[in-house]
């Protein structure tokens, strides 16, 4: 039976859709943003199309209203006037006596009414009996003859008899001259004498005139009145020349008898689209408001851009402060800690709270918690030097502080009262105006790497004693082989003596006992130098202070030759030592004298001579070998030794790894050698290295060792530290 079960599509397909719509965080801040601008933006609009709307909407209804207003105020005057003239005839109407005083009374009349342009008198059969006509031109009826426009005041004149009230007939057109003319409306009057119809009086009212008179002056500027008929027809008119056709409006002026149609139309037009200058205002204001807000999103952009930058640098700086394990420390110029990042609060075991309270107290002189107390007024004084006071009173031994490349080193304690060697380096603080402020120091806890310099000579001190017991190891072959030989000539001399005492005829010889002890002086000789080979290689393994010591190279050589010479007797090896010639006063004459580690420099040698005859055997006829051990004072301070051999010299393959460790060409080789060599020769300040044999063949390995200081005294390997630094050493 199968077990295996076809992975549900369901999570996959879910994951994969969640992939094919990555949604970046900022993605619902840039919509939320857009969506404002939007909504701002169409607010901005409708609230511009609205305020036009409105103000043309305003517009409109203001000149609809002030058509109203001048047609309605023009219809009441209209009927106004003319009532008053209907009763200024009434007064006429009752003027009698002589014929000629109403006619005069008529006349009168007429100068004062303009619009009023004839008054007739007819008798009760219609017929006109008298007429007077306006002093005014145009005058009526001089074109055409009264009698043939006479039908509509005749209907008038009908209409009051039968209603015994003044009546007004409809108007009618009066041509005049030139092809002008005028819309007449007549009225008639019934005269009454003694309870008895006693004919009419008719006045003639031209329109024109009676809009004229009645109008304002405002209205005539404005609009134009005018009478018209019930299809539009204009009667008579008056005030701006055209009216526009937009805002009309209609006002009937009823009268006895006949009604009027007034009209009044707007010279305004419809309105343009920024219809007055409080809109054109507010409009350009929006406007400039709208620009006003985008330059503030725009300034606000920047700075929410330049903040962020700002909060991911600081971010990027904290983290970088914090990831650091050099501890940063800040002062002001009285040395106070102004600042700390967490590497160094955790050096010197103090919260930052701890480090900046004492700074408070400005009374008294700044003392971090971290200064050793025995340290203290050493600090204070160093601190003084650093605030540039007296920095050229300071001295030679006082570097200046104020380089930051140098750093120096110094003593530090930590929370728990342990000392700790730490390395400060230090560099000015400048604020934005170029003003010292104080200094910032990189410090770095030196306790670590002391532990590990501690640990690593441990080891080498470790290897060098392994290094020289495989030496001795790989020498007891040599030193079996050399130790056979005086024991081998021990046993032979035992047991020929032995031989001789056994036997009869030689116990009778006189010369017996001197023979035996000739044998036994042999014995005691090779006892004797088997001892000293023993005894050379327990010195060398035994010997181990590591005390820097002054002696003649010649001592050096004289320690490793009984060791080398058994190695070079086996292989037919001639050894040489090369010192300077003797000169003429007593010191000349000496070997050069080094100052070294006696022990360790032996090993070295023996390291290269072992090296050199080991090269020449299987290579050099055994004629030509020679080794040879040369001292040599190449400068006041230094001392070159070097050990020459007839080999066949060393390739660049084999040069470029030979102190490499675990380097060997040789099957039993541990490759260890030069690699010791290297390390001791440069923990004396000296160096090794190699090149071709003097003559040409072979190789010279060459050292170099602090030379000794003339008179015995040693000439010091190191630059002495100062007080300062050593203080710290010791304290590591
Ligand atoms: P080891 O002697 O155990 O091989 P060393 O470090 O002393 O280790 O030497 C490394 C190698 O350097 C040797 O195997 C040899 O090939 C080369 N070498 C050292 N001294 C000489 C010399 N005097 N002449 C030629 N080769 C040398």
């Amino acid at each position: 039976m199968s077990t295996a079960t076809p992975l549900p599509p369901g999570p996959a397909a879910t994951q994969g859709d969640a992939l094919a719509t990555p949604l970046p965080a900022a993605a619902p801040r840039r919509l939320r943003r857009a969506l404002l601008w939007g909504a701002l933006v169409a607010l901005l609009v409708v609230a511009q199309t609205l305020l036009v709307a409105l103000t043309l909407s305003y517009e409109e209804s203001r000149a609809q209203e002030e058509a109203d207003a001048a047609a309605a105020e023009a219809a009441s005057e209209v009927r106004r006037n003319l009532l008053a003239v209907v009763q200024n005839l009434q007064a006429l109407a009752w003027v009698e006596g002589a014929p000629g005083e109403a006619r005069a009374a008529a006349e009168a009349l007429l100068r004062t009414q303009r619009e009023l342009k004839r008054v007739e008198w007819r008798a009760p059969s219609l017929t006109v009996t008298e007429a007077a006509q306006t002093p005014y031109l145009p005058r009526l009826f001089n074109t055409l003859p009264r009698a043939e426009l006479s039908i509509d005041a005749e209907l008038a004149c009908n209409a009051a008899r039968r209603s015994s009230a003044p009546t007004f007939s409809r108007s009618y057109f009066v041509p005049l001259q030139d092809g002008q003319g005028l819309e007449v409306i007549d009225l008639c009057l019934p005269l009454q004498r003694a309870g008895r119809e006693a004919g009419f009086l008719v006045g003639s009212f031209a329109l024109a005139d009676l809009l004229e008179s009645s109008i304002t002056a405002r209205n005539l500027r404005r609009h134009e009145i005018s009478f018209v008929e019930g299809d539009g027809t204009r009667l008579a008119r008056a005030g701006v020349p055209r009216g526009a056709g937009v805002y009309t409006a209609e006002r009937v002026v009823d009268l006895p008898g006949a009604t009027l149609q007034l009209r009044a139309d707007s010279s305004a037009g419809r309105p343009s689209l920024i219809p007055n200058l409080a809109t054109a205002l507010v409009l350009g204001l929006s406007i400039a408001l709208f620009g006003l807000v985008l330059l503030l999103a725009r300034d606000v952009r920047r700075r929410a851009f330049a903040e962020s930058a700002l909060a991911e640098a600081l971010a990027f700086r904290k983290a970088m402060e914090d990831s650091l394990s050099t501890g940063l420390r800040a002062r002001d110029l009285r040395g106070a800690i102004t600042y700390v990042n967490p590497a160094f609060c955790a050096m010197v075991g103090c919260s930052a709270e701890e480090l900046f309270a004492p700074s408070r107290d400005r009374s008294a002189p700044y003392t971090p918690p971290y200064w050793p107390p025995e340290f203290a007024a050493e600090y204070h004084r160093r601190q003084q030097l650093r605030l540039g006071h007296e920095v050229a009173a300071a001295g030679a031994n006082v570097a200046d502080p104020r380089d930051p490349r140098e750093g120096w080193e110094t003593v530090f304690m930590r929370k728990n009262g342990e000392r700790f060697p730490v390395m400060i380096y230090e560099a000015p603080l400048v604020d934005g105006q170029g003003r010292h402020t104080g200094w910032m120091s990189a410090v770095v806890d030196l306790s670590a790497q002391r532990r590990v310099e501690e640990l690593s000579r441990q080891q080498q001190d470790r290897l060098q004693a392994t290094a020289r017991l495989a030496t001795v190891g790989e020498m007891a072959s040599l030193l079996s082989h050399e130790l056979n030989q005086p024991l081998a000539a021990i046993a032979s001399y035992a047991s020929g003596s032995l031989n001789l005492m056994a036997d009869p005829q030689m116990q009778a010889d006189p010369e017996m006992p001197a023979m035996i002890r000739g044998a036994l002086e042999r014995m005691a000789e090779q006892a004797e130098r088997a001892g000293r080979v023993i005894k050379s290689v327990h010195d060398f393994v035994r010997r181990r202070e590591q005390l820097h010591e002054t002696l003649a190279a010649e001592r050096l050589f004289e320690a490793v030759l009984p060791l080398a010479r058994l190695q070079a007797r086996k292989s037919g090896t001639r050894i040489e030592i090369d010192l300077p010639p003797a000169g003429e006063g007593p010191s000349a004459a000496k070997s050069p004298r080094v100052r070294c580690d006696r022990t360790m420099v032996e090993q070295v040698l023996l390291n290269l001579a072992r090296n050199a005859l080991q090269a020449m055997e299987g290579h050099t006829p055994a004629a030509e070998r020679v080794l040879t051990l040369r001292a040599r004072q190449t400068h006041p301070r230094w001392v070159t030794v070097s050990v020459i051999d007839r080999g066949p010299g060393i390739s660049a393959e084999v040069a470029a790894r030979l102190f490499t460790p675990f380097f060997t060409t040789k099957p039993e080789g541990m490759g260890l050698g030069l690699s010791l060599c290297r390390t001791v020769i440069e923990q004396h300040g000296g160096a090794l290295d190699h090149g071709p044999g003097p003559e040409g063949r072979g190789t010279e390995f060459r050292f170099t060792l602090p030379a000794a200081a003339p008179g015995g005294a040693a000439a010091p390997a190191h630059p002495p530290e100062t007080g300062e630094t050593s203080g710290s050493h010791a304290t590591a």
